[in-house]
């Protein structure tokens, strides 16, 4: 077996029956980092005790204690997301020495669960951007092509998976961070539902849109890692109790008597033609599959942009203000306290940030905040009404992640409002607060494709009806790129 593009549920098959070791596991995913990451720089650091992680499990295996199925089994993290004793960076100058003080809740149950932490994955700076070349320490580079980007921000925990660093990853999507690096380098990924997955430990970005996110190769993955990382928690009053469900239960692979919607605002100008085609493939054959396909409006989508924007960059500012130099990571003394915050502020954080924080700041304040702030939050509820609407006459919705595949290394980087373009088809579903999966559905200009499931508040397993269909029929999520 290849276990550097193994599925999270083929290993731990091998690893409850003896066949591997947690250890040759992660040697192997070790040596495959070490060849391959120079070029992609998908990791900003690779735990040095992953192999004693490893040991310890096996160990635990050997004397017979009963362990959690993904017991072993190595993920990468984002570096915005807390592990004690860690660095954690966030893509930026500004925490490139910050060590995290505790663990973020999600690494605790990953922990409970005896999964072993491999590594810190690079990013956009704060989960800033669409491409990963917002990262201080440089871009990730796409394995399908190293001369195109990633996308992002989550580019290094998606190339993780994409290029066989490890099996599975975790991100943040506050408008599309893991969905649309998912879709251009040819995994799945899955937001939950804004309230499904505890945010403690997570760097904050927009408070109101994030969500911690899984990276996988297959839809049955996703559902066995959130399963692992989902649930109330005290420490994060948006999170919600969930009813128990096993595995199995949750995971049935049919479409039959299904009504799936196709938003026509989302098939439109300015998405690549071959793209275009892609997905209505895939949407034809889940209609082979038995599912009725039906097409719906969510007439306010020309707003989605600006409206995330608007709302993200506030939050962002107000998010963001901590770091002053004093309390956390980088700082840069000048002569008063106000010369040094200025100072730490100006060389600590790169453009984009700035430009956001800048943006973010004027719109809340006062004589702009009901312009701005306030009308964008009203036109969100729209955008949630849209899709309140469209799922009383459908059971999820099918759409493109992305109006492009990935472009190259540069192309958009002194353009941000082309760059916040592609996040179209993303946007919607945080302000919404839905969950939705991208899955690989093909390939465009020979770089991969992603189809998006998006589904009603809490009904994960929509997404996985449809995503487990589709990739019963297809193959297009066991293609691997050249490494
Ligand atoms: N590309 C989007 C942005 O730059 C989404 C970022 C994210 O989900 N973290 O805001």
């Amino acid at each position: 077996m290849d276990i550097t593009h193994a599925t999270l549920k083929e290993l731990s098959t091998q690893l409850q029956s003896g066949a591997l070791t947690s250890e040759q596991i992660v040697t192997v995913f070790l040596k495959q980092i070490e060849t391959h990451n120079t070029e992609l720089k998908a990791l900003l650091g690779v735990a040095e005790d992953a192999l004693d992680q490893a040991k310890t499990i096996d160990a635990r295996r050997k004397a017979g204690e009963s362990l959690h199925p993904l017991a072993g089994i190595p993920i990468v993290l984002k570096d915005n997301i807390l592990v004690k004793g860690w660095k954690a960076t966030a893509g930026s100058k500004m925490l490139e020495n910050y060590h995290a003080s505790y663990d973020a809740t999600v690494v605790t149950r990953l922990r409970q669960a005896g999964m072993i932490l491999l590594g810190r994955a690079n990013m956009d700076e704060f989960a800033m951007g669409s491409s990963t070349e917002n990262s201080f320490f440089g871009p990730t580079k796409n394995p399908w092509d190293t001369r195109k980007v990633s996308g992002g921000s989550s580019g290094g925990s998606i190339v993780s998976v994409a290029a066989g660093f490890a099996p599975v990853a975790l991100g943040s999507d506050t408008g599309g961070s893991v969905r649309q690096p998912a879709s251009l380098c040819g995994i799945v990924g899955l937001k939950p539902t804004y309230g499904r997955v505890s945010r403690f430990g997570l760097m904050a970005l927009g408070s109101s849109l994030d969500q911690i996110s899984v990276a996988t190769k297959t839809v049955e993955d996703a559902a066995m890692l959130l399963q692992v990382i989902e649930g109330e928690d005290k420490k994060d009053a948006t999170t919600s109790v969930l009813e128990e469900t096993t595995i199995p239960a949750l995971l049935e692979p049919s479409v039959k008597g299904l009504r799936l919607g196709v938003p026509k605002e989302y098939f439109v100008e300015g998405m690549d033609s071959e793209v275009k085609s892609c997905v209505e493939e895939a949407i034809e054959q889940l209609k082979i599959a038995g599912a009725e396909i039906v097409e719906v409006s969510l007439p306010h989508t020309p707003y989605a942009i600006a409206t995330y924007y608007l709302i993200q960059m506030s939050e962002a500012s107000s998010n963001l203000g901590r770091y002053d130099g004093v309390r956390y990571g980088y700082s840069s003394q000048a002569g008063t306290l106000k010369q040094s915050y200025e100072q730490t502020r100006e060389t600590g954080f790169g453009a984009e940030v700035k430009r956001r924080i800048l943006l973010g700041t004027f719109a809340l304040s006062a004589g702009y905040y009901d312009a701005y702030y306030k009308k964008a939050s009203q036109v969100r509820t729209l955008i949630k009404q849209d899709f309140d609407q469209a799922f009383t006459q459908v059971d999820a919705l099918l759409t493109p992640t992305s109006p492009s595949v990935a472009w190259n290394l540069g192309e958009k980087f002194e353009d941000p409002l082309a760059m916040y373009l592609s996040d179209i088809y993303t946007v919607s579903v945080n302000l919404a607060t839905v969950p939705a999966l991208s899955l690989p559905c093909g390939f465009a200009h020979d770089l991969p494709v992603g189809l998006q499931v998006i589904a009603r508040p809490f009904d994960e397993q929509m997404l996985y009806r449809v995503g487990m269909t589709y990739q019963t029929m297809t193959d297009w999520h066991t293609k691997t790129s050249f490494v």
